[in-house]
């Protein structure tokens, strides 16, 4: 693994970062550790304004921002602008409601006295992050910690080096206190060395269940709670009721968008026999239109993805599906372009057993499964081994909730795609992960939950 920028659209190598040094790794952790303490003696009220200015400054360093990303990673800079202004959006809720959400709670008890739980900040959290919305991914954590009066030390993917220097400097140049998030080009290893370091008390992972599974094993052996934000299959469910005027305005890019990478992308369409034709006609007009091209260029509707090593994953996994018997409904032309690009594929049969219908493709593929009943829909939404999000399609919204309320993830959207807002909280379950970001739960996650009994005589 080596930090390098890329550009997924030409092959150019742009530039390369050295590995963090030890001595490094422990001056920053002295320094998170210290903010950590100076953080205890801040009013909170502070920190709000600081986190305001925060959002102010992303927003205004906005272009920059965005070409980086864009050229680093290969998302339209449409797209890239859309998760710039949600990760101003998450700075700017944490920065207006955490003071009130984290006052202490009351609990009645009947022993003598009042109790109440304490939400104090614990330390450091080593958060551990990915390339697919390079911006985002930082603050869902970031935010919540700020306030809280923990800090961080980001250890963002190899592959967006530059977007994740760059919007550290944004945030910090805001007027953030020193050590409080710290970038750094860290190795496995080193990931590690901070995980079982004292001052560091939480541990964070946004990625494959894989790296998820190493990262949070590492944190189970130091004893240090975790979270973990993992990959998803989410369910589309168009019901027989559904408003097919919607769900076709929707569907192709649920699945499209930032070529297909990403988490809560609908990964796999769940359609009823009633409207299912009508739904693959559409899906299918909509991918042999899409226009492949670069990023940086406004018109282009459909971008390469992230990195060789991907588009050649995404490939594998696209032969070995039709290999266990995927039928192939509709496939994009030869891309003749440079960049990382896998054409556009929508497969149906896909069955147990063949390995697409267990394992998540990050890319555009859509799977597309016919079923007869709501029975059926529900039960092949919940036969996956992971939970994160879905949707379920009605022009009944009350109809829609029933049956989500019987898929098991950790959210699911009536009538819209799975979405994510700062006030919503946010993660999945089974192989999805656990540990909620965003909303009240993000900023109780990585808090020392202290009970403090208060009576005015002992028993
Ligand atoms: P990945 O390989 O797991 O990488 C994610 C991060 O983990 C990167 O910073 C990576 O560093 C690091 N990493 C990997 N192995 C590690 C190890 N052994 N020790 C320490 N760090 C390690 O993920 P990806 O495949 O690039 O990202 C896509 C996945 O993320 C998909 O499954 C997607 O669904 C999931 N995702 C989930 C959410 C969510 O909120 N649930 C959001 C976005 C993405 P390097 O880059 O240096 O390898």
């Amino acid at each position: 693994m080596t930090y390098q920028t890329i550009n997924p659209y030409t092959n150019e190598l742009i530039k390369t970062y050295p590995f963090a040094t030890d001595d490094e790794l422990e001056a920053t952790l002295n320094k998170a550790h210290q903010a950590f303490e100076n953080a205890k003696k801040q009013p909170i009220a502070e920190r709000g304004k600081i986190l305001h200015a925060v959002a102010a400054n992303i927003r205004k360093h906005g272009d920059e921002l965005v070409r980086m990303c864009s050229t680093e990673m290969g998302k339209k800079v449409g797209e890239a602008k859309g998760e710039l202004e949600i990760t101003a959006m998450i700075a700017d809720w944490y920065a207006d409601n955490a003071e009130e959400l984290l006052k202490p709670t009351p609990v009645k008890t009947s022993f003598p006295g009042e109790a109440e739980v304490l939400h104090q900040a614990m330390g450091i959290v080593m958060a551990v992050e990915p390339w697919n919305a390079p911006f985002y991914q930082v603050m869902r954590p970031f935010a919540p910690a700020f306030m809280l009066g923990n800090t961080m030390i980001l250890k963002h993917a190899s592959n967006t080096p530059g977007t994740a220097q760059m919007l550290c400097d944004v945030i910090n140049e805001a007027g953030v206190p020193e050590g409080s998030l710290t970038n750094m080009f860290l190795t496995y290893d080193q990931v590690n060395k901070a995980i079982n370091d004292p001052r560091v008390r939480g541990v964070t992972l946004t990625g494959s269940a894989s790296a998820g599974a190493i990262v949070a094993a590492e944190a189970g052996k130091a004893i240090k709670p975790s979270t973990l934000e993992l990959g998803g299959m989410d369910p589309f469910v168009v019901l027989a009721d559904a408003n097919m005027d919607d769900v076709n305005k929707v569907a192709p890019d649920a699945r499209l968008q930032n070529a297909g990478q990403i988490c809560i992308a609908a990964k796999r369409f769940i359609v009823m026999d009633s409207v299912y034709d009508e739904f693959m006609d559409s899906l299918i007009d909509y991918f042999s239109k899409v226009k492949p091209g670069d990023p940086l260029d406004p018109s282009t509707t459909f971008a390469p993805l992230c990195t060789k090593a991907a588009k050649e994953k995404v490939l594998g996994q696209i032969d070995e599906a039709i290999k266990a018997g995927a039928t192939v409904a509709y496939q994009y032309p030869e891309i003749d372009l440079p960049g990382q690009f896998v054409r556009p594929i929508i497969l149906t049969d896909v069955k147990p057993g063949n390995p697409a219908y267990d394992n998540e493709i990050f890319g555009p593929v859509a799977l597309v499964f016919k079923v007869h009943s709501e029975e059926e829909a529900i039960e092949l939404a919940n036969d996956s081994p992971y939970g994160l999000g879905g949707s379920v399609w009605s022009a009944d919204p009350d109809h829609g909730a029933r049956v989500a309320a019987q898929i098991d993830t950790g959210s699911v959207y009536v009538n819209n795609t799975t979405s994510s807002m700062p006030e919503l909280p946010f993660g999945g379950v089974k192989t999805s992960g656990y540990g909620n970001e965003l909303g009240r739960d993000g900023l109780l996650v990585f808090s020392a939950e202290k009970l403090v009994m208060k009576s005015a005589r002992s028993l």
